[in-house]
């Protein structure tokens, strides 16, 4: 995902506050509403709520595109061509539909409604992510990015499918434990730094979501609306909710999905570009060399469309 994503470089730093143990007891800071942006990922229509202007991070996790509703009719294309990722997870998560996922490991996956796809980058991977190629269907889901930590940016790239997830019932909703751990159950999913995603299936009235204090979170709603502490988020919309709470009340009157990701403020400086998430612009242009030029860094993918090639970033275009 985000494979035509081809903005101008884009610098994203963690936010600059501590949580201490004072800030525990400080006033409840507003929830902020944020704006997403209509793009195109091939001819898929995607609503990207992270990065903003406004919000560029919530805990790690440094790109939010819910996918579709759209038909998956033969005739209109959805595939993303094999492109490379460096320094990131992938979070595939559909709520209709289905994809097939193929990459430079040698993994082919199709993933379903209530199943999850993990592809971490590390130092390089390349995937591409199919329409199966018969008729199924709306394809309705989200595509969720983590920065990677120092630790484990460089590493291995892996891939992983969890076809089960554990749910925790609450009232007047059911969330389904994606990533990290809540309500005293975890994701088997890998987790290189502190950071959560659930999906909340809201039946209608209020919901007392338990929240870490130590983490910021952002609720994306995917359908229907969801009151937020007395902000009402939409469809393309992102909540933004400060650290230092330990509950908040979401209110749906007819029934709401949406997700709920946060994490530990990121406090490592991230530098992002097209499918790249790294550091410097030095390491996004030594990748972007690599893929260019068909390095081993890159392997290959087996997939029946053509890979995904664009143009240098900007500051490494010559200057006459
Ligand atoms: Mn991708």
């Amino acid at each position: 995902m985000g494979a035509d994503d081809n903005d101008e470089g884009r610098a994203a730093s963690g936010p600059g506050h501590e949580v201490g143990e004072a800030s525990l007891h400080a006033p409840v800071l507003p929830v902020s509403l944020v704006e997403g942006r209509s793009a195109l990922v091939g001819e898929l229509v995607v609503r990207r709520t992270l990065p903003t202007r406004g919000r560029r991070m919530v805990g790690a996790w440094c790109f939010a595109d819910h996918m579709g509703p759209q038909s998956l009719d033969p005739g209109r294309s959805i595939d993303i061509a094999p492109h490379p990722h460096i320094g990131l997870q992938t979070v595939t998560w559909l709520f209709s539909g289905e994809f097939l996922h193929r990459d430079s490991l040698g993994s082919e996956q199709l993933i379903r409604p209530g199943q999850l796809n993990l592809m971490t980058a590390g130092h390089g991977v390349a995937h591409a992510e199919e329409s199966p190629g018969r008729s199924s269907g709306v394809l309705h889901g989200v595509q969720l990015w983590v920065a990677q930590p120092n630790a484990t940016r460089e590493g291995e790239s892996r891939f992983e499918h969890v076809a089960e997830l554990p749910r925790v019932d609450l009232a007047n909703a059911v969330a389904t434990v994606v990533v990290g751990d809540f309500g005293g159950v975890r994701s088997p999913a890998r987790r290189d730094t502190e950071h959560v995603a659930l999906e909340l299936d809201l039946h209608g009235g209020a919901t007392d979501v338990s929240l870490r204090a130590n983490h910021e979170y952002a609720l994306i709603v995917v359908a229907g609306e969801v009151l937020v502490d007395g902000v009402i988020a939409a469809s393309g919309q992102l909540a933004f909710i400060e650290a230092g709470r330990d509950e908040i009340r979401l209110s749906a009157r007819d029934g709401a999905r949406a997700m709920l990701i946060g994490g530990v403020p990121f406090d490592e400086r991230v530098f992002m570009w097209w499918n790249f998430v790294a550091r410097t612009k030095e390491e996004i242009a030594d990748a972007w060399l690599a893929w260019a030029s068909g390095a081993e860094r890159f392997a290959a993918v087996a997939s029946r469309f053509a890979r995904i090639d664009v143009a240098p970033p900007p500051w490494v275009l010559p200057t006459k």
